[in-house]
């Protein structure tokens, strides 16, 4: 009998619940195990820095397993297709074990395949592993999900955490089915010719060994001042972990633990660290219970809110980062440039996006969806939907962020600005963040004549945000 585990956003073997099954399950019938991978036709459709990095994961991993020799086939295709390759090429198969996904097109691909596989005799078992505490574990009392932050994280806290699960790789060696004895028609060609030969970007920091050296240096050099230095992004204060978990080189749960373990030591920054991983989680279950949220509205009554939706010449300066507000123009191009940005420049440039120029939320949502390489559905739409005031437990709308306070406030000396707009790093301290107040004469020093080599801000943030109060009051009365 074959096991086969169909790997998903699971890409480790520490911390594999379904590896880890099947393993066990081969061991007690004397069966054997193979890992793969199913390539959807959707994933294919646009190749963008979050694809870009998910597939050179996928890469890394499969030349991982090579190194172990074993190998991991690549179906293309769509279910039917792919999956009909699984079954020509393993014609022993007892049953497929993965990782449970969540999203709303996780969920539909995963009943259709399921079910396909369960019509041909072939048993199917999902397996936690991609959250601390899963989306569907946690209900209030009387059953009601979640809707505020607190009040879940109580229970989060208390909720009991899943131990890892370890795999012995000598044993797997053993138990991997022999690739010379099937006859695999896999598309791993076609995945290197059609897919990787076409990424704009080449990722280094990839695979499950880059992820654990991050973490044990990020717990050792950086949890105890987390609390303290998580918002400034000139700091380097947070884990950058996030590409990781995205692609599940790092078990949220090996997470959870190794920094739990330094909780006496790490104190405030160890607690408020493990709080933003039940962020994760509560947007996760957000999402999970309600799949529409991914474009629209959580609040019923922002629905139907005026947004600007056309790709004018607003939404290319904010797109290029040349709004004239050097700290929202910093993270994006932060962003264009690494695929990945500050927490603190995501608040402020989506805040910027949705308050100061009224562009709906949802452009902003898919902006970020193509160029972050950690891209995550239920976050982004959760962090979307907070800075847009129209989430679950989001800001609310009279509080409007203010660009220039936000930069003083977050990049004091602006070191970041200078960082990511080169074109202001002779722009005196004073002047860093309205470089429009420059005098003349200073403009020329610094070699930064505003309207020429630095934009003028472009909008006014003042009369932004008037009107935008007043758009939401309009709708709280109607
Ligand atoms: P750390 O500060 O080191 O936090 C550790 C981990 O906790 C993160 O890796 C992440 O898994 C989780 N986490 C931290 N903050 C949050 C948060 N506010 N919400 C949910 N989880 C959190 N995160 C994504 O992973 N993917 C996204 O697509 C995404 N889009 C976002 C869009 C907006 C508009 C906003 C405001 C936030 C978004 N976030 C997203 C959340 C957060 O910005 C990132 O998780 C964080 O910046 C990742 O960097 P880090 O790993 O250094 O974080």
């Amino acid at each position: 009998d074959i096991y086969a585990v169909w790997l998903r956003n699971d890409l480790r073997f520490h911390d594999n619940r379904a590896i880890h099954q099947a393993l066990r399950a081969a061991c007690e019938t004397n069966g054997r195990v193979v890992l793969f991978f199913h390539l959807h036709p959707n994933f294919i459709t646009t190749i963008d820095s979050h694809h870009d990095y998910f597939f050179q994961s996928v890469h890394h991993f499969q030349e991982k397993c090579q190194q172990l020799n074993l190998h991991l086939p690549i179906f293309f295709g769509d279910p039917h297709e792919a999956f009909s390759k699984l079954l020509a090429s393993f014609n022993t198969l007892k049953a497929v074990f993965y990782q449970k996904d969540y999203t709303r097109f996780g969920k539909e691909r995963d009943k259709e395949i399921t079910s396909f596989l369960h019509n041909k005799g072939i048993a199917t078992y999902g397996f936690s592993g991609s959250h601390i505490v899963e989306p569907d574990e946690l209900t209030k009392a009387d059953g009601t999900p979640y809707h505020v932050f607190t009040p879940y994280f109580r229970k989060w806290q208390q909720h009991l955490k899943p131990k890892t699960v370890s795999i012995n790789l000598e044993e797997l060696k053993n138990r991997y089915v022999c690739h010379d004895s099937h006859n695999i028609k896999d598309d791993t060609s076609y995945f290197k010719h059609h897919v990787l030969a076409h990424c704009h970007q080449q990722w280094t920091d990839i695979g499950e060994e880059k992820a654990i050296e991050l973490l044990e240096q990020f717990i050792e050099e950086r949890l105890t001042t987390y609390a303290e230095l998580r918002d400034q992004p000139a700091q380097s204060g947070t884990s950058n972990l996030s590409p990781f978990i995205k692609t599940g080189a790092l078990s949220p749960a090996t997470i959870f633990h190794s920094v739990t373990a330094h909780i006496d030591t790490a104190g405030k920054g160890a607690e408020t660290f493990i709080k933003e991983l039940a962020w994760r989680d509560f947007y996760a279950m957000i999402y999970h219970v309600y799949p529409e949220t991914d474009t629209q509205e959580y609040q019923l009554k922002y629905r139907d809110l005026p947004w600007q939706k056309d790709e004018d010449e607003l939404w290319q300066r904010w797109i290029t980062g040349t709004t004239g507000f050097p700290i929202v123009d910093a993270g994006m191009r932060q962003l264009n440039e690494t695929g990945w940005m500050h927490n603190r420049l995501r608040m402020v440039t989506a805040s910027f996006l949705t308050k100061d120029y009224l562009i709906d939320w949802r452009l902003g949502e898919a902006y970020f969806a193509k160029k972050l390489i950690d891209y995550d559905i239920a976050s982004n739409v959760g962090g979307w939907q907070w800075a847009a005031s129209v989430g679950t437990d989001a800001v609310p709308y009279f509080r409007v962020f203010n660009p220039t306070r936000q930069s003083e406030r977050f990049d004091p000396k602006g070191l970041f600005i200078k960082q990511y707009v080169p074109e202001l790093a002779q722009v005196p301290v004073k002047y860093i963040h309205h470089p429009a107040t420059m005098p003349h004469a200073t403009q020329q020093a610094s070699t930064c004549l505003i309207g020429h080599d630095y934009p003028e801000p472009s909008v006014d943030h003042a009369l932004q945000r008037k009107k935008t109060i007043a758009i939401f009051k309009e709708e709280n009365l109607s």
